[in-house]
C-alpha cells in the first residue's frame, strides 16, 4: 500500500483535518514490510501563465516553509509539475494500492478535477477527502426548504445559530505519531519535479506578503492583540493599517480558519475589543458564503449569479481597459488602487470595490475582464471570493450592490481617503495637491503635473449604465 497524502490549499501540519486522519490511519496500519508513504504537492504546468509571480513566490515560500517543517520530522515533500492526472496516474501505476488523503477543494474546476482522481484511483485504491478550509462545508447550511442561501444576513444568523459558536474544535495531526514510518518514503522518479530553491524571481524586494506558517500566525496573532480594537472604525480606509492582511495565508491555508475563528472567539472576551472581533468574524462569513455560492452555483466560473446580467452589452473598448489596468485613468483613487494592485500584488478592500465599481459601470467593462486582471496579480486570489467581489460590485451576483447605486468615485475618495495619504503614495504625480484637489485635481493641474484628464465623465457613465441595466431587466 502507498499512503500518500496530497498537500493543496492547506500548506501547513497543524491543525489539518485530512492530515489528521491520515496520520492516525497510517499509524494504526502502516506495515514496516511492504507500504510506503509519501507528502506531496502538485503545481499545474500552466500556474505562471495565468498566475502572477507574486503570487507564485509567495507559495514557494510556503512550500519552503512547509518542506522544512516535514523535514524536522523526517519526511520529504515531492513538488510535482504536470497535471494533477497525469501525477495520479503514475502513482497508482507504480503501487499495487493507493490511499490518497486530501483535504476538499470547493472550486468548480477543482471538483471536476477531483471526480476525474476518483476515476484514476478507483481501481486501485481510495481517495479520501475531508472539509478543512470552511467551518460550514458547503451544503450544510442550507434554508428550510433546503436550498442554499443567496443573501448573506440570513446565511450568517443560520451560521452563528447553527455553530453556537464557542470554540472550534481543532485537529491533532502531530507527525511525531508516524515519525518512525519515514525510513519507508516513496520517491517517483518519473515524474518532473521542482526545486523550488532554485527558482529565481525577477521580483523587486517590495512585497508586503511572506509565505509560510510562522508568517500567517504572527500577523493573525499580531492583528487579533492589536488591530482589531479598532477594526470596525478603521477597516475602509486604505491609508491605515486596519485589517488583518491575512487573506494569502487563509488561501494558502499555512493558518486554519478554525485557528481565525478560535483566536478571534477568546478577544471577545475582551469589552473593549468586541465590536472590531464581531466586525471582523463577519467578514471570515462573508469567505463561508462566497464558497457556498461557488459550490452550489458552479455556472459563475463564466456567467453573471443572476442570468439576466448575460446580456448586458459591455462597451469593452480595449483602450480604455488598459488604462484602467494601468493606472491612467485619470481617477486618483481608482489609479491609485490599480497601481497599488500592479506593484505589491494586493489592494485594500475598500479600493477593489471602488475600482471594480468604476470598470464596470463607468467603463462598461465586462466584469470578468476585471477578474482575470485581478487574478493575474492578487497574492491572495482566491476564487470564491474574487468572483463574489466582482459579481458584488458589478451588480450582476447573489446579494449584490443594486445596479442603480453606483459609486461616486470622487466621493469615496473624499470619505475614505479624505487627506490623499493613500493616493499620494500610489500615484507620485499628485503629491504636491493639498487634500481638497487631490480627489478631482483640476485641469490646469493636471497639465502641469502630468496626469491624464478624466477617462469619462463619471455622472454621463452611471445614466448609461443604469439604462444598460434596465433594458435586460424586464
Ligand atoms: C473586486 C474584489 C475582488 C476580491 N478578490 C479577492 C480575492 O481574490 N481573494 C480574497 O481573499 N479576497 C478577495 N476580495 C475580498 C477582500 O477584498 C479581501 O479578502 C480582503 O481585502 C483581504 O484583506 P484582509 O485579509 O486584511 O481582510 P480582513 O478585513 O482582515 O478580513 C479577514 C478575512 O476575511 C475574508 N474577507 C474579508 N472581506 C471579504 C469579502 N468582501 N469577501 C470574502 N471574504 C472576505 C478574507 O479571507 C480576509 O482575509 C475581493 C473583494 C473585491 C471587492
Amino acid at each position: 500500500m502507498l499512503y500518500a497524502y496530497w498537500f493543496r490549499k492547506d500548506l501547513r501540519v497543524n491543525d489539518n483535518k485530512a492530515l489528521s486522519e491520515f496520520i492516525s490511519v497510517v499509524r494504526n496500519r502502516f506495515n514496516k514490510k511492504k507500504d510506503k508513504i509519501i507528502f506531496f504537492y502538485i503545481k499545474g504546468k500552466n500556474s505562471f501563465s495565468y498566475y502572477g509571480e507574486k503570487r507564485i513566490k509567495f507559495l514557494y515560500e510556503c512550500l519552503n516553509d512547509l518542506y522544512n517543517t516535514l523535514k524536522k520530522f523526517g519526511f520529504d515533500l515531492e513538488i510535482y509539475s504536470g497535471s494533477s492526472g497525469d501525477v495520479i496516474k503514475n502513482l497508482c501505476e507504480n503501487s499495487d494500492e493507493i490511499s490518497l488523503y486530501a483535504n476538499k477543494q470547493y472550486e468548480p474546476y477543482n471538483i471536476k478535477r477531483d471526480k476525474l482522481i476518483y476515476e484514476i484511483i478507483k481501481q486501485k485504491g481510495t481517495f479520501n477527502l475531508f472539509n478543512d478550509t470552511v467551518l460550514s462545508e458547503p451544503g450544510s447550511i442550507l434554508k428550510d426548504d433546503k436550498s442554499p442561501y443567496i443573501v448573506y444576513t440570513p446565511f450568517k444568523k443560520k451560521f452563528l445559530n447553527l455553530l453556537n459558536i464557542n470554540s472550534f474544535e481543532e485537529y491533532n495531526s502531530d507527525l511525531n505519531q508516524i515519525r518512525e514510518f519515514s525510513k519507508y518514503q516513496y520517491k517517483s522518479v518519473y515524474i518532473e519535479k521542482i526545486n523550488i530553491l532554485s527558482e529565481n524571481f525577477n521580483l523587486k524586494n517590495n512585497l508586503n506578503f511572506k509565505g509560510g506558517r510562522k508568517e500567517g500566525f504572527k500577523l493573525l496573532n499580531h492583528f487579533l492583540n492589536t488591530r482589531v480594537f479598532d477594526y470596525h472604525l478603521l477597516r475602509d480606509f486604505p491609508s491605515i493599517n486596519g485589517t488583518s492582511l491575512i487573506s494569502p495565508h487563509l488561501h494558502f491555508g499555512t493558518i486554519s480558519v478554525r485557528e481565525c475563528f478560535n483566536l478571534a472567539l477568546k478577544q471577545t472576551k475582551n469589552k473593549k475589543a468586541l465590536k472590531g472581533v464581531q466586525t471582523w468574524i463577519s467578514e471570515l462569513i462573508w469567505r463561508e458564503f462566497y464558497y457556498q455560492i461557488a459550490f452550489h452555483f458552479p455556472y459563475i466560473i463564466n456567467g453573471a449569479f443572476i442570468k439576466r446580467y448575460d446580456n448586458i452589452e459591455w462597451e469593452n473598448d480595449k483602450i480604455k481597459f488598459d488604462r484602467w489596468c494601468n493606472g491612467l485613468t485619470g481617477y486618483p483613487i481608482v489609479d491609485a488602487g490599480m497601481r497599488q494592485l500592479v506593484k505589491e500584488g494586493w489592494m485594500h478592500n475598500r479600493v477593489r470595490m471602488i475600482t471594480a465599481m468604476f470598470l464596470t459601470k463607468d467603463l462598461l467593462i465586462d466584469w470578468r475582464w476585471g477578474e482575470k486582471f485581478f487574478a493575474e496579480h492578487l497574492i491572495d486570489l482566491d476564487f470564491a471570493n474574487n468572483n463574489g467581489g466582482w459579481q458584488w460590485s458589478a451588480s450582476t451576483g447573489c446579494d449584490s450592490q443594486p445596479y442603480f447605486r453606483i459609486f461616486n468615485p470622487y466621493l469615496q475618495s473624499v470619505k475614505f481617503d479624505p487627506d490623499g495619504v493613500y493616493i499620494k503614495k500610489y500615484v507620485p504625480e499628485l503629491k504636491n495637491l493639498d487634500g481638497k484637489n487631490i480627489h478631482k485635481p483640476d485641469l490646469e493641474l493636471i497639465k502641469s503635473e502630468k496626469y491624464p484628464t478624466p477617462i469619462i465623465d463619471h455622472f454621463k457613465m452611471k445614466e448609461i449604465a443604469i439604462l444598460k441595466f434596465k433594458s435586460v431587466s424586464n
